[in-house]
């Protein structure tokens, strides 16, 4: 070998070695997560064939962009009357009025006078309302003032839950008196809050007919309220989902077994409770996976009832995603679940929630001088991991090629912040050779990897934001 071969190699050595370092690699776990020069994977229309090297398609979230309108009340109005909003609260034990303080009644039963470390929030006199369990309130006496009901140093009975510091927000942004009729009922599920619960079945074996128990307390109240008060906002408030973890699994004989059956169920009793009491909107906040584990991940973690949630908010105008805090509380976090269990929340949780659900539901209505703007949307896996996050243009700085296996078997596509009006507008799956491969990802963001595989080899994916 002469001297001009060995140069040459030792030459192309240095070119190959000077490739590799200037991002030349294809090594995926090294791709430089920036406002990527490679535009095209964080923005542009559905319509492109994917151009992300690394990946054997993409995927490509697409969100609505949306306005939102400030609500008014169109029922009669009488200015010589005070103004009330009439709040209807369904669901399960923990939208009750009795969990999340255990303290209490264990200091009370064992003859002690607690010295409690939690206590529910207490409204100010003449602020906030609440009938009894499951009846209905027909007048603002001092017996069903919250500032004497939700007072824990009366050491019986005190009102708990999410309702006294959602009753303290809503005045406060408001100024309306806030009555709350409550029939929420612990350990039940979405078929028995149905219009029509003896059309379902479930492995629970019970089927009581919440919902008719819930119009009636709801109308009576109605009724007797409106004489002597405007009533100016009439919604309600939903929690619940964990019943379904237990009967709902997908695959059992349960009606209730999949995110379109959780949808469907749920959807009759939303339309059934604005035809039958005339509401102006609901507010779910979300229930948190509890059988998934302990951290505040498993708590993120795609449930039948967690994904059809999201969707009827996406899908339904008058029914907002009010609060999503249930899903950064952790099952081994003292001080985010109740002292007895890992299923309620603590009080001291309750008082962040009920705020938290008035003041998103205050912007949803758009009675917030400034409008929430929107914050982007985040992507996450089944297991409650967050996969990528897109800025309010779409845009990312995330690595944005996944590998299959994260995204088994189910995505949650999510705003990053509530309030605004954007809306989850479906998914796109195109293979990199432009075959639509959409058919085989659902609404709800389930993968068909069977049909998939079966059209395409996908390894790895792309996933961009598109606001249309
Ligand atoms: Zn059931």
């Amino acid at each position: 070998m002469n001297f001009k071969k060995i140069l040459a190699i030792l030459m192309i050595a240095v070119l190959c070695l000077l490739a590799t370092a200037c991002g030349g690699s294809t090594d995926t776990s090294s791709k430089a997560p920036s406002s990527a020069p490679d535009e095209s994977v964080a923005s542009g229309t559905s319509s492109e064939t994917p151009t992300d090297p690394e990946a054997d398609a993409t995927l490509t979230v697409k969100v609505k962009k949306g306005e939102i309108e400030k609500f008014k009340s169109d029922r009669p109005y009488d200015k010589s009357k005070e103004d009330i909003s009439l709040i209807l609260v369904v669901g399960q034990s923990n939208f009750t009025t009795g969990v999340g303080f255990s303290s209490e009644y264990g200091g009370v039963v064992n003859g002690k006078i607690p010295q409690f470390s939690e206590t529910p929030l207490v409204p100010a006199p003449g602020t906030c309302y609440s009938g009894g369990y499951r009846t209905a309130i027909t007048q603002l006496s001092a017996d069903r003032d919250m500032s004497k009901l939700c007072d824990a140093s009366n050491l019986t009975n005190t009102l708990g839950g999410v309702t006294p510091s959602f009753g303290i927000k809503w005045n406060e942004l408001t100024g309306t008196k806030v009555v709350f009729v409550q029939t929420a009922v612990g350990a039940v599920g979405v078929h028995e809050w149905t219009p029509n619960p003896n059309d379902y079945i479930c492995e629970c074996n019970e089927n009581a007919a919440l919902y008719q128990k819930a119009v009636d307390a709801y109308k009576t109240s109605y009724e007797a309220l409106s004489k002597d008060y405007n009533i100016v906002y009439a919604g309600y408030l939903w929690n619940q989902g964990e019943h379904e973890e237990v009967f709902g699994k997908p695959g059992c004989a349960s009606t209730v077994s999949s995110d379109a059956s959780y949808y469907a169920a749920y959807k009759s009793m939303h339309d059934g409770f604005m035809k039958d009491l005339g509401l102006d909107f609901g507010g779910i906040s979300v229930v948190r996976a509890d059988k998934a584990g302990g951290t505040a991940e498993n708590s993120m973690s795609l449930t039948t009832a967690r994904n059809a949630q999201y969707k009827l908010c996406n899908d339904i105008d008058d029914l907002f995603m009010v609060s999503t805090m249930g899903e950064t509380c952790a099952a081994s976090a003292p001080l985010d679940m109740d002292k007895t269990n890992t299923i309620h929340y603590s009080q001291a949780t309750f008082n962040k929630m009920g705020a938290d659900c008035a003041l998103n539901l205050y912007n949803c209505l758009g009675l917030a001088a400034n409008n929430v703007e929107f914050g982007g949307i985040e992507v996450y896996s089944s297991a409650g991991l967050k996969l990528v996050g897109f800025d309010k243009d779409g845009k990312t700085a995330d690595e944005t090629v996944i590998a299959k296996g994260r995204l088994t078997d189910h995505i949650l596509a999510k705003n990053a912040v509530l309030g605004t009006n954007y809306r989850i507008n479906g998914f796109e799956l195109k293979a990199a050779d432009g075959t639509d491969l959409s058919d085989f990802v659902d609404d709800y963001g389930a993968f068909d990897w069977t049909s998939i595989t079966a059209a395409k080899t996908v390894k790895k994916v792309a996933v961009k934001c598109v606001i249309e």
